[in-house]
């Protein structure tokens, strides 16, 4: 017969740590404390395998599992020389849920089970306090007719108000032993009012009640829903841990309290939590008193008030208690405990979540005190959690009273963390408009294009009503550094009149507007952000400025840099387009551009015009009229990004995006290109309306607009030479890599290819210089992965566009996920954005199949990655057992791909190391 009963307590420990999976963490970690000698009340913990066989069996519960519980519920009996169901001193339980990964307030605990109208008397009587016994009897109730019955907290808490209305008190404590007697009654009253029978009096009952409760707390919404945001399988099932009560509501030297063994903000190595005297459980979080501080100097107006003043004794037991328990686990804990008559018993540890400024310090204090080796150090820091370093932020105090004020105005995905203040602008033009004359200003957009660059720059912060984390917005702030937050859906922005609405709240243009992008909330009204100091420091070094003395946490940030590089198998590149974002990046440590896309370069004032000329031209000589135009610009570009990327490599895409994108849309646009061109207005009107595609995403785009414009790449490819050229005599040492975008065909590669060295021949000859550069393509057409083999034979690199390829891949257009792919995420359909994380099953075959291919076909094929993925962790991961050379993201993702890079690598050692 399995087993599905593990005891934990003194008498008997048959788990430990390591049995996560199959007790959870909270029972694995219940056993794992006991047998280091922390004081834990003892209980037994029902696997989640039991759970799994639950479910299985249709809602019975698997032989056997009735009567291992009753043994192990009959041992603690023996233990505590106290019966369950026992009319006047009763044994009383937690039935607590508990599954492999945390997840906090997902599920379910009963408290106090056991109690019935005959036990609440016994106990009143034999522990002299009427009070404790009803509190705790009227807190059982409501727990269970919510967890069991299923009836909801509200109508409980309602009478509870009530009550204390009634009495004309605030606080839950200051009802008598009487008030308490009489609620508990009213509770029963509404149990059988609303479920046509009396609130159950058996023990044992109460007990199968619970636990099949919890078992199917397993599948309620809000747990599927947190297991889907964090990838947590549906087959794992929770863990039930059944354990005796001890008891913080029964007096005044009783308590009950949360801590972390450090502070998990700051990481600071001192105690921290927050605690209650007479209270019980989850009212620490709950928010029904406020909570008082553990430690003095914690909170300063609360000294006096705080555990370490009121329970000496008791706050020394902990102390002692997070000592044992950071040298046995080695890293930060999270707790629970709770205090009865004065001892102290611990509840729950587990490995605390912290901010990113607290995963690094706390990391290198315990590597300073030789706790954990380098390796250690750079796999114990979540690589997302970097971004928190860069970002400006506000203080969490600030955002929660403002929340509390009611100015939380939507919430939408966050795209790009940080925060930021300023002024509502509607359109890019009044962004620029309203920065130039010196206000900070928040882009507010239904979606953004690529016109919106010059509004995205003026910006602090951009906010969309629509789009998913990889849109047009996402992308383009996320390479800027700004925050930016997407698919707000709650706002309805109304460009013509000027305002955004969400229900009745209206906001205007110009209105003060705060957001946090690492949240994805907007704020009505301003907010003070405090700049990070590391993006400080960056910025200063990409300006060519002596970085000023840091503090240890810039310290601690490059330290953990060059660690991480030097375990790490992937090279990290940048995607950039202008010198200042390779700037940026290289002092991030990017080595190399692995995407600079050329369309931006189009988009400038004074380059737009000539574009357009270009696009319009009435044949070959007046197209090349206007290409001549561009010509110097597009080589002052390529000088700059060459120059701020003096000696690594530099892949520049040839142009990829349909013409229309840079057709103009406004009447005074039409009338100038009219001039320009030499044409009627109504003549431009018709061929911009010739140009519009129907799916221009799919159109005439990339390679496919280069070998029927060839103009267009001729006169690229001159332009990056002659800068090639050009820097190489002032000396600075310059890899250009030519890649052709699109490529579906092999035809559509050679072609190209002759096109580009045939430009580089003759800029070579003419200005009597050679440079060395590479031409090869953007792999991002599933047929350019099948065809691998024989694009290499010509192309001497391959970066692997997986935003274009998972887009075609899965036949979803990018700028319209959004409208089903939550949906999808929601349903299980999906296990996440593909356009975030990699899909390792298709995308990655085909990516692997393309790899496979291109080796095949040259030996020392260059594979690198520039699509939004390469920041990803996840996908990095994917890239780096997949063997490509390098990644390349946005620069401030750069950190991320780093560390994410290592740990990709240091992950396939296995092992730890800590000391
Ligand atoms: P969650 O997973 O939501 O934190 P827990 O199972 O940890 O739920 O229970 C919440 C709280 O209930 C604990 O922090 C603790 O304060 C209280 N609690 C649980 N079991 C006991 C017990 N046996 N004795 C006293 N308090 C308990
Ligand atoms: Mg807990
Ligand atoms: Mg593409």
């Amino acid at each position: 017969m399995s087993r599905w009963a593990y005891a934990f307590g003194t008498h008997r420990t048959d788990g430990d740590a390591t049995m996560k999976a199959l007790l959870g963490g909270k029972g694995a970690n219940l056993a794992e404390m006991t047998r280091i000698g922390i004081p834990v009340p003892p209980g037994f913990t029902l696997t989640t395998a039991a759970c799994n066989a639950y479910f299985q069996g249709g809602g019975r519960f698997p032989t056997g599992l009735v009567s291992q519980a009753e043994k192990a519920l009959a041992s603690l009996e023996r233990q505590h020389g106290r019966r369950f169901g026992d009319p006047n001193t009763p044994l009383l339980v937690s039935v607590r849920s508990g599954a492999m990964f945390s997840m906090p307030g997902m599920m379910d605990t009963i408290l106090n089970l056991g109690l019935n109208d005959r036990s609440a008397r016994g106990l009143a009587e034999s522990s002299g306090d009427a009070r404790f016994a009803y509190d705790s009897y009227r807190r059982f109730i409501q727990m269970y007719a919510d967890v069991v019955l299923e009836l909801g907290k509200e109508p409980f808490d309602k009478l509870l108000e009530q009550a204390k209305r009634r009495r004309r008190v605030t606080r839950d404590m200051d009802l008598t032993a009487r008030d308490l007697i009489s609620l508990t009654e009213r509770f029963k009253d509404y149990v059988k009012k609303t479920t046509g029978r009396a609130f159950p009096q058996d023990a044992k009952k109460q007990l199968w009640g619970a636990v099949r409760a919890v078992f199917r707390s397993w599948n309620n919404d809000r747990a599927k829903i947190y297991r889907r945001q964090y990838g947590i399988a549906d087959s794992l099932g929770t863990a039930v841990n059944i354990q005796c009560m001890v008891f913080g509501n029964t007096g005044e030297d009783c308590a009950t309290g949360v801590a972390f063994t450090r502070d998990p903000a700051s990481g600071e190595n001192k105690l921290y939590g927050e605690y209650l005297i007479n209270a019980q459980g989850e009212d620490v979080v709950a928010g029904i008193r406020t909570p008082l501080p553990i430690r003095r100097g914690q909170s300063a107006e609360y000294d006096e008030e705080s555990l370490e003043a009121r329970m000496p004794k008791a706050y020394r037991e902990l102390l002692a208690i997070r000592k044992k328990l950071e040298q046995h686990y080695c890293d930060m804990q999270d707790v629970e405990f709770t205090i009865e008559h004065g001892k102290l018993f611990m509840l729950q540890t587990r490995t605390g979540k912290r901010t990113g400024r607290a995963a690094l310090k706390i990391a290198f204090d315990l590597h300073r005190s030789k706790r954990i080796d380098r390796k250690e150090v750079v796999r114990r820091v979540d690589p997302e959690m970097v971004t928190q370093l860069m970002a400006p932020e506000f203080e969490p105090a600030a955002l929660l009273t403002a929340s509390r004020d009611g100015r939380l105005l939507a919430t939408g995905l966050p795209a790009g963390p940080g925060a930021a203040t300023g002024h509502i602008a509607l359109t890019a033009k009044t962004a620029a408009s309203m920065a130039a004359a010196g206000k900070p200003v928040l882009l507010v957009r239904a979606e953004t294009s690529p016109e919106d660059i010059g509004g995205m720059l003026a910006a602090e912060g951009i906010v969309t009503s629509r789009g998913g984390m990889t849109s047009h917005a996402a992308v383009v702030a996320r390479g800027m550094g700004k925050p930016c937050i997407v698919g707000a859906e709650a706002l309805e922005v109304d460009e013509k009149d000027r305002r955004v609405r969400v229900g009745r709240t209206v906001v205007k243009e110009g209105d003060l507007l705060s957001m946090d992008g690492g949240r994805g909330w907007v704020l009505t009204g301003g907010l003070e952000p405090q700049p990070s100091e590391i993006q400080e420091s960056v910025l200063r070094r990409a300006s060519g400025k002596k970085p000023k003395k840091g503090s240890s946490m810039l310290t601690m940030f490059e330290r953990l840099m060059r660690w991480a590089d030097a375990e790490s198998g992937l090279s990290v590149r940048t995607n950039a387009d202008t010198p200042r974002d390779a700037l940026v990046a290289r002092a991030l440590g990017a080595r190399g551009i692995g995407l600079c896309r050329t369309e931006h370069m189009f988009f400038g004032d004074d380059r737009i015009a000539a574009m357009r000329e270009m696009i319009l031209a009435r044949d070959e000589e007046g197209r090349r009229n206007a290409l001549r135009k561009l010509l110097p610009m597009q080589r002052r570009d390529f000088v700059g990004i060459f120059k701020a990327m003096d000696g690594y490599p530099v892949t520049i895409r040839l142009l990829d995006p349909p013409l229309h994108e840079f057709l103009p849309t406004e009447p005074r646009h039409f009338r100038q290109l009219a001039k320009d061109t030499g044409r009627s207005v109504e003549a431009v009107e018709r061929l911009v309306e010739q140009l519009r595609e129907t799916n221009p995403m799919l159109g005439h785009r990339g390679c496919r607009l280069g070998l029927t414009v060839p103009a267009i790449y001729e006169m690229q490819a001159t332009a990056i030479i002659e800068a090639a050229i050009s820097c190489r005599s002032s000396g600075i040492r310059v890899l250009p890599e030519i890649m052709i975008p699109l490529v579906g065909t092999l035809r559509e590669y050679t072609d190209l290819e002759s096109l580009i060295r045939q430009m580089a021949g003759a800029v070579m000859a003419r200005k009597k210089s050679r440079v060395r550069f590479l031409v090869g393509t953007m792999i991002e057409i599933p047929r350019a992965c099948l065809i691998a083999e024989q694009i290499a034979q010509h192309a001497e690199f391959f970066s692997f566009g997986t935003n274009d390829l998972t887009q075609l891949t899965y036949g979803y257009s990018r700028d319209d996920v959004a409208r089903f792919l939550p949906e999808y995420i929601q349903q299980g359909i999906l296990p996440g954005d593909p356009f975030e994380s990699m899909d390792p099953e298709g995308v990655g075959k085909l990516v692997a199949t393309a790899i496979d291919g291109g080796r095949a076909g040259r030996k020392d094929l260059k594979l690198g990655v520039c699509g939004e993925h390469g920041g990803d962790p996840a996908s990095v991961r994917i890239f780096h057992e997949l063997g490509l050379n390098y990644v390349s993201c946005s620069p401030y993702r750069v950190p991320v791909a780093r560390l994410a890079a290592a740990q990709a690598r240091l992950s396939e050692g296995g092992g730890s190391g800590t000391a």
